[in-house]
């Protein structure tokens, strides 16, 4: 029985838990515990974080796993860098499964930044912003004279909520149609995210586009060196049964 430990949180993690199902392999997938009602994969599912590296590490020793996947969302830099770590102590095969980013195209205007605070920095009055990187950043753009700001999560922010900010609750997958409907009932007129990559969450760049909204893009934190990557499902898959 190959034991696989999959750290999740996402469409990839649920579709690879789903994947490698099956006889011959006991998949446990791991979330964060932070979301009301998560999306769950199939198998076991445990939920909190294991307390940094050593907690990491010593769940591989003390659950013999073969395998871990970590196909946590690319902004999840801190389970990343654990999951790395953990990994080297304790000899554990490590795979990073990230959907690739999103491309600029043409009709699209678009400005990278290396982080929210970069972002938030570019946001000059009077502006009308359709901001998209997460709750718990809400604070990084709130405050600012003459920016007003449409904030969309999967769930409430702490209060009090910044004055300025109205809170939009919703979670993907979105339409064109929608995100259209949306930049025009609240007169939007740009759009902040993070370079989460997926099809989830596309359309609202692809009505930016066509309603000609520039969009300032947050770039994904970098990698851990030296650690595999891939880009698909499958391929996290076959690797996932090749350990052992
Ligand atoms: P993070 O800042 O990298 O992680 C903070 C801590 O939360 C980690 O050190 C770890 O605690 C715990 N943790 C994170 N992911 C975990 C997992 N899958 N299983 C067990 N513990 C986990 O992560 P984050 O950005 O808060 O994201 C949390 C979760 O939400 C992840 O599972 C991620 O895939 C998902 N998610 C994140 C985003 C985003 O924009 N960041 C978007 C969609 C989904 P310990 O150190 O105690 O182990």
């Amino acid at each position: 029985m190959r034991r696989v430990l999959i750290l999740g949180g996402t469409a990839e993690a649920r579709a690879l838990a789903a994947e490698l199902a099956g006889p011959g392999v006991h998949v446990v997938s791991s979330l964060a515990g932070r979301v009301s009602d998560p999306r769950l994969p199939v198998g076991e599912v445990r939920e909190g974080g294991f307390g940094g590296p050593d907690g990491l590490a010593a769940w591989l020793t003390a659950r013999r796993v073969d395998a871990l996947v970590d196909a946590t969302h690319p902004f999840a830099s801190r389970m990343t860098a654990s999951a790395a770590e953990a990994a080297r102590r304790t000899g554990v095969p490590l795979l990073v499964l990230r959907r690739p980013g999103w491309r600029e195209g043409p009709g699209d205007e678009w400005r990278r930044v290396p982080s929210l605070e970069a972002a938030a920095e570019l946001l000059t009055a009077p502006a009308r912003v359709f901001l998209t990187t997460g709750r718990r950043s809400l604070q990084v753009f709130a405050g600012r004279p003459g920016v007003w700001l449409l904030a969309r999560s999967v769930d409430p922010p702490e209060p009090p909520v910044p004055a300025g900010v109205h809170v939009l609750l919703d979670r993907g997958p979105y339409t064109v149609e929608g995100e259209r409907a949306l930049i025009r009932e609240y007169r939007l007129d740009v759009l902040v995210t993070k370079d989460s990559g997926g099809a989830m969450t596309t359309a609202k760049l692809v009505a930016a586009r066509e309603l000609g909204l520039p969009v300032i893009m947050v770039d994904r934190p970098p990698l851990p060196e030296g650690l595999g990557l891939v880009g698909d499902v499958s391929t996290a898959a076959a690797w996932a049964r090749g350990r052992a």
